[in-house]
């Protein structure tokens, strides 16, 4: 399998792109299900999902004709021992399973503290040392990509640092609804509850979607924060923003959320975002110069996940095609990884609604099931379509288009490929839709 894979990548890739970044991969095992790859380096492991991943998905796929999961794992000593040695898994008993659910490099350590961010964390690190006292609930509330889960991840690092058998419950409150209705369906609300209410710290990331639930979540919610609440066990809560902003949040809600202490996290100024960059750059043992590290730091000013997008793209560069990382690498680099970022794929739904207006039809057309010619051709123009610009899996296309089995989606995808080889009307309809989805 994994020849077959390498083989695809060979004929893909340029010669130098193949062996920096495919050769290096190491597939560890395969269970038919989830493939596990060790990768060398955070570079190689952010470089693979940024770029490789979907395609490494899609081969797998053509070749097994089933979806496989890809996990990548970083090259690291323990790593490798428990991966050697399962069943013997002795060691692992004594690590606490809090830990699991969180990121191991949300740490406070790796946490660059600057004007926008020192009230939220001045809070989360008083929470982190006396947890259950002061500030409970703690709402940090801002922007995408601005380091709130990093912060209240590095709460439950440090709670557990000082105290190793604490339990710390780490869920989006996606994960929350999730369970519980699960826990209804399946008869195990008690269990549901020991879950949820025998933990000392509950850690419930992008809250805000718990609005706009259905009562009996929010409900649950409220109960399992009261429960909490009432011994002395502390609840960290991060949103898009302020809990009176909500949408469709029960008044209760909002109330509890706003009687501890709510912080807002604001974008980094330049500074901040420098010693991020660096911070990162040493974290991944880069040696980037300054001048460069204030360069992306100028360029990119709203959000850290992109400034870490950004240094990743310029180190990239700079190896394939082994430049040095001055300031005007770093701009050559940005410059393409804009580009790239500006022509994002259109969606399947603009695809969807470009193909019904270019062919005259509606879009429930194309979802239905009508056997029409008139129709059928551009429903798998449209399904082709979809295959080829946007990355979505060929389960993902079927379910867009009400509800398809994939083979169906495959079958459509020849189809028109077929077609388009013939260079008739349909090749020029493909090629006139695929113009007015650039616009
Ligand atoms: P949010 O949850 O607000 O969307 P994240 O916590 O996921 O944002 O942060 C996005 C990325 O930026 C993460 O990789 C995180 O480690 C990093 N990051 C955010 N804030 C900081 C900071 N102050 N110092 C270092 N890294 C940060
Ligand atoms: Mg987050």
């Amino acid at each position: 399998l994994w020849d077959y894979v390498k083989q695809h990548f060979r004929q893909e890739l340029s010669k130098g792109s193949y062996e920096t970044w495919i050769q290096a991969l190491d597939p560890i095992e395969f269970s038919g299900q989830v493939l596990h790859i060790r990768v060398p380096s955070e570079l190689h492991k952010k470089h693979i999902e940024n770029y490789y991943l979907l395609t490494i998905k899609q081969v797998i796929y053509e070749f097994l004709n089933q979806e496989v999961d890809v996990l990548l794992h970083l090259d690291q000593p323990n790593n490798r021992i428990q991966m050697g040695n399962q069943g013997q898994a002795d060691t692992e008993i004594i690590t606490n399973p809090s830990k699991d659910l969180l990121n191991p490099k949300y740490t406070f350590d790796n946490f660059i503290v600057g004007e926008g961010n020192k009230m939220a964390h001045a809070a989360a690190l008083a929470v982190a040392e006396g947890p259950g006292r002061d500030y409970n609930p703690l709402f940090f509330f801002g922007g995408v990509g601005l380091g709130k889960t990093h912060l209240m991840q590095a709460i439950g690092h440090e709670v557990l640092r000082t105290n190793p058998n604490a339990r710390v419950k780490y869920v989006t409150s996606e994960t929350f609804t999730n369970d519980f209705i699960n826990a209804i369906r399946t008869n195990t609300t008690d269990q549901f509850h020991k879950d949820y209410r025998t933990v000392d710290m509950l850690l419930v990331d992008d809250i805000q979607f718990i609005g706009g639930n259905k009562q009996s979540t929010q409900e649950e919610f409220f109960h399992t924060f009261n429960a909490l609440y009432n011994n002395n066990k502390h609840i960290v809560l991060t949103s898009d923003r302020d809990a009176s902003q909500i949408p469709e949040l029960e008044d209760r809600l909002v109330s509890r959320f706003k009687q501890g202490l709510s912080t807002d996290i604001t974008p980094p100024d330049l500074e901040t975002r420098i010693a991020i960059l660096r911070n990162k750059a040493n974290v991944n043992g880069l040696q980037i110069p300054d001048d460069t590290l204030s360069y992306i730091a100028g360029q990119i000013d709203s959000n850290i996940r992109e400034l870490e997008g950004a240094l990743t793209s310029v180190q990239a560069y700079a190896v394939m095609n082994q430049e040095d990382l001055t300031p005007n690498t770093a701009a050559k680099a940005l410059r393409s990884y804009r580009s790239n970022a500006a022509k994002s794929a259109p969606s399947i739904a603009d695809i969807q609604n470009t193909v019904a207006q270019y062919f005259n039809l509606e879009v429930a057309d194309l979802k239905g099931k009508k056997r029409v010619r008139s129709i059928v051709v551009p429903r798998q123009i449209a399904m082709y379509l979809s295959r080829e610009v946007t990355e979505s899996s060929l389960p993902k296309i079927g379910q867009e288009f009400g509800g398809k089995d994939h083979t169906t989606v495959l079958h459509a995808h020849e189809k028109i490929a077929d077609l388009i080889q013939e260079n008739g009307e349909v090749s020029r309809d493909v090629e006139s839709i695929k113009k007015l989805l650039q616009k």
